[in-house]
């Protein structure tokens, strides 16, 4: 038993799983660069060990939402290109200039803000500006492009800033087909011909994420953003599996089974009485519950690997634990029981927790808490290094 092995609970990171999934991701987009996307701590499953990971394997832009996540890999050592795209009024906008992090500007507040930055960081700004060409979420209208662009190729002549992306983001790249998808790719098009016509001479031209990247190859342009399939998760099941798309999960969520009891037929078990259990069984506590992140809405049908054999959440998910019936198995206190992983052992997927619990895979993976240790193997001595490929 290694030492983790007696950790309440833990999702082990395999980088090994990471570096190969960008290899993958890297062939499917063959000719654009790959950013890795690793905001909100890496999908969960570690910022900073992710990026080098990535890094190691190719990966020649890192992504973070906000500017926090983004200077936090800088403080961190990785240098290189890193991108955030997540901002407010009042954001550090100097500190990200000064640690020449491109930021994005989708509005003319934005702009403003970065060449006020740059004005007081005595640098050039590097500015990414987004379109919205369809999701109706971030990024500038078409209506409003000209505004925006003019404004940038001002800064630009000034010696403000440099404009050194043109981007933008699907809103059913999930759904091959979709109409959206090539009405958006139009609408891109035109926008970035606009820019260009007006002197916009960006380094990266972008729009895809996981999905786009893995089923629209018209959609690759200069780079590919990719979240969810580096940490080897199927954007959507309809996509295809993790293992059909040639990825391979790398976290898996276990915990160490902490009590093991016999108990008659019909009791009730956890809150709400919502199990009884139906003969004289064994009851299995397992130690995890929603405030590590496991979604109460799979009360009654997460399931968890015990002993061999795949069980289902008996009950209510609570707080801190849940209970599974055993059926009369008896593994001993300390066993491990396992939520999710790749799959090859038998064990559950974060996509069976995400049908167990109506929802994306994507959100079973970022939402594991912070009380879990993150335990990443498979890291060589090179990742601790921290910078682009030699
Ligand atoms: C999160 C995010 C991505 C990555 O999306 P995946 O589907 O996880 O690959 C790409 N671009 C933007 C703007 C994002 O916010």
């Amino acid at each position: 038993m290694n030492e983790t092995a007696s950790l309440r609970a833990r999702a082990e990171i395999d980088l090994a799983a990471l570096r190969a999934n960008v290899r993958v991701l890297r062939e499917r987009a063959a000719g654009a660069q790959l950013m890795a996307v690793v905001k909100s701590d890496g999908y969960g499953h570690g910022a900073v060990p992710c990026a080098r990971a990535a890094r190691a394997a190719g990966a020649t832009w890192l992504g973070t939402a906000t500017p926090h996540e983004a200077l936090a890999l800088r403080a961190a050592g990785l240098d290189g290109r890193i991108m955030c795209w997540l901002w407010t009024p009042g954001g550090p906008w100097r500190e990200a200039v000064e640690a020449g992090i491109d930021v994005s500007a989708g509005g003319m507040w934005a702009l403003r803000e970065a060449v006020a930055a740059a004005r007081s960081a005595g640098r050039p700004a590097r500015v990414q500006l987004k379109a919205d060409t369809g999701l109706g979420r971030g990024g500038c209208q078409p209506a409003d492009w000209p505004e925006l662009v003019g404004a940038a190729r001002d800064a630009e002549r000034a010696g403000h800033l440099r404009i050194t992306g043109l981007w933008s983001h699907f809103a059913c790249a999930d759904e091959p087909g979709h109409p959206s998808i090539a009405a958006q790719l139009d609408v891109y098009r035109d926008m970035v011909a606009y820019a260009e016509k007006e002197g916009v001479e960006p380094e990266v031209r972008h729009m895809a994420n996981s999905p786009a990247t893995l089923t629209i190859p018209e959609a690759h342009f200069d780079l590919v953003r990719t979240g969810i399939a580096m940490y080897g998760i199927s954007p959507a099941p309809e996509l295809g599996t993790s293992p059909e798309l040639g990825l391979r999960p790398v976290m898996t969520l276990s915990a160490s089974v902490a009590l093991v009891k016999d108990a008659p037929a019909g009791h009730g078990v956890s809150y709400g009485h919502h199990y009884t259990t139906p003969a004289d069984t064994t009851l299995g506590l397992i130690p995890v519950g929603y405030a590590d992140g496991v979604p109460r809405h799979a009360s009654g049908s997460g399931p968890v690997l015990v002993g061999g054999k795949v069980r289902t959440v008996a009950g209510r998910v609570a707080m801190d634990q849940f209970v599974v019936d055993l059926g009369g198995d008896r593994p001993e206190a300390g066993a491990e029981a396992v939520l999710f992983g790749p799959g090859d052992r038998g064990e559950p997927t974060a996509q069976d927790w995400a049908e167990a619990a109506g929802t994306i895979a994507y959100e079973i993976v970022t939402r594991i808490g912070a009380r879990v240790p993150r335990v990443h193997v498979n890291e060589t001595p090179d990742e601790t290094a921290g910078g682009v490929p030699r």
